[in-house]
């Protein structure tokens, strides 16, 4: 089991490495992180998406070592008795977990690596990585229209629509209180610029210079900046 990324560019100048970028997303389910990240991925340079590990078994058409490792029970505890994670939790009854050989590689070759990991998982990597973790929130504007998009995507049950939406507000209570930044992702356009702002901002500010732009949209991003009234009220 290895993680495939491509070799990083950009951001580091001739002959420097890029700087390695532990670009943590998490949002309730609905929220469009898969979305974002897959377009963010796109377009940024030396990005590359974290394959994680799970016991749940494969949905539709992922596909084992692209979208998740999908691992039994027992594999899965035998790769924690290791100490092969970087973090690992249990989220819906089913065990999800980051490899340490990922993030291992990422600091030392470079790059952007993204995590689609719940706020356990975020708060971990921050705790441990706290020089190189970017850590994101994503949100819809409201909670009612975190109910239109699952409705939407006409991939759940009534049921699982309702248990979403109750996890939703534990997962941005905890988000809200130790991430370092909220993105409202409410025109996908706009939410994607202010997702590459941060990444940008947060890279130049370890690496020197940067522009001003990006500075400006990560700062209006900052958890503290955000208005939660609609999720937090
Ligand atoms: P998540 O990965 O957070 O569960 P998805 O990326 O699957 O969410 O998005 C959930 C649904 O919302 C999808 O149908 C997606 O096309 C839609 N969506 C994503 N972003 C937006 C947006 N800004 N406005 C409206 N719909 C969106
Ligand atoms: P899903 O089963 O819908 O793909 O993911 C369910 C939840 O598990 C999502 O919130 C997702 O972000 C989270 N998740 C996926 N991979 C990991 C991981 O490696 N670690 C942690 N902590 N959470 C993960």
């Amino acid at each position: 089991m290895s993680s495939e990324r491509p070799p990083p560019r950009g951001g580091g100048g001739e002959g420097s490495p890029a700087p390695a970028q532990l670009l943590v997303l998490s949002a309730p389910s609905g929220a469009g992180k898969t979305t974002l990240a897959r377009l963010f991925v796109e377009r940024t340079p030396g990005a590359f998406f974290s394959v994680s590990a799970t016991t749940r078994a494969p949905r539709g058409r992922e596909r084992d070592g692209v979208d998740y490792h999908f691992l039994s029970p027992e594999r899965f505890q035998a790769l924690v008795d290791q100490g092969d994670f970087a973090e690992w939790a249990e989220v819906h009854g089913r065990r999800y977990g980051t490899l340490r050989a990922t993030v291992e590689e990422t600091r030392r070759m470079g790059g952007v690596a993204v995590f689609d990991i719940d706020v356990q998982g975020g708060a971990q990597i921050q705790a441990r990585w706290p020089s190189d973790a970017v850590t994101v929130l994503i949100l819809p504007p409201t909670p009612a229209e975190l109910e239109r998009r699952l409705r939407g995507r006409s991939t759940d049950s009534d049921e699982a629509i309702r248990g979403r939406l109750a996890a939703a507000r534990s997962e941005v209570a905890a988000g809200a209180a130790r991430y370092d930044y909220v993105i409202m992702n409410e025109r996908l356009e706009d939410a994607l610029a202010r997702l590459e702002a941060i990444s940008r901002a947060e890279r130049a500010h370890r690496g020197g210079g940067g522009d001003a732009g990006d500075a400006a949209a990560a700062a209006s991003c900052r958890r503290s900046r955000v208005d939660l009234s609609a999720w937090l009220g």
